[in-house]
């Protein structure tokens, strides 16, 4: 890579942490859905390992913390969220057992069959949802767990305008069955599947407030990029209220078997 491309990495970096910043998620979820999803998993000990990828700021981790005994790691490629990552951990006083560590989904700093369950909430997007559930298996022990959210159509038929924004932005969006089918083909038993409630959504889009960004458009004048992320949340925002009927995340509980 470029030292030019590395910059513009790091601006875009920048930009999304500026606008998620002090947010306690970075995507659709909630604490509720955290320990439903949690609650699928058997066999958690003190001894047992979790990694969190793409972790984010932690919220989803301190409750995983919180409701287990197990070690955790979380990993993320933004130093700027594992600062605060690691100033959460310091408030939950989980020091002890819980770490943030800088890395890339799509090469993670594992062993093989080093962990119990993987963990992530709102960025298996980054890798791509089958890549993912491929590439991270060897990570878990045998009959260890994955736990990811991915966003997933509910419909067989959508609106051609939804269709087509998904379509571009990851067009890897399907139909509960085909990841299900997916995660099968991948190696592991579906434990189960649920769908993200609404008010997920509406508490991510609720904390993009219009004078946060409209502050942020200041602060970034004649920038184009973060002109172009903000209309683009925006966007987003406004089609889910329009087309919620059709799409939304979907929690996918696995284990591994092969
Ligand atoms: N799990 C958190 C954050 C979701 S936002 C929550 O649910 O609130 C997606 C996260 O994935 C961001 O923190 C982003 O920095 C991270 N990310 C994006 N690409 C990544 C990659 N290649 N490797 C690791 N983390 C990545």
């Amino acid at each position: 890579m470029s030292n030019e491309n590395q910059t513009i990495h790091e601006f875009d970096l920048n930009i999304i942490h500026d606008y998620f910043r002090n947010t306690e998620r970075q995507g659709p979820g909630s604490p509720e859905i955290t320990l439903k999803a949690l609650s699928f998993i058997d066999g958690l000990t003190p001894k047992s390992k979790i990694a969190d990828i793409g972790c984010g700021t932690g919220g989803q981790t301190m409750v995983l913390a919180e409701n287990s005994a197990s070690e955790i790691i979380g990993v993320d490629l933004s130093p700027d969220f594992l600062r605060q990552f690691n100033q959460n951990i310091q408030n939950h006083n989980l020091q002890g057992r819980v770490k943030g560590v800088i890395g890339d989904m799509k090469n993670l700093p594992f062993q093989e069959e080093e962990l119990d369950l993987i963990w992530s909430e709102g960025a298996i997007y980054n890798i791509g949802f089958e890549r993912g559930l491929n590439e991270w298996r060897k990570f878990l022990k045998k009959g260890g767990y994955i736990a990811v959210t991915e966003n997933t159509w509910f419909t067989e038929e959508r609106p051609t305008e939804i269709e087509d924004f998904w379509h571009e932005a990851y067009p890897e969006i399907d139909t509960i069955s085909n990841k299900v089918a997916q995660m099968e083909k991948a190696g592991y038993l579906p434990i189960a599947t649920f769908v993200v409630p609404e008010s997920c959504w509406t508490y991510y889009y609720e904390v993009q407030h219009p004078q946060m960004q409209e502050s942020l458009l200041e602060k970034y004048k004649g920038n184009k990029s973060a002109e172009d992320f903000i209309a683009y949340q925006r966007y987003e925002a406004e089609l889910f209220n329009k087309y919620k009927a059709y799409y939304g995340y979907v929690f996918y509980i696995g284990k591994r078997i092969k």
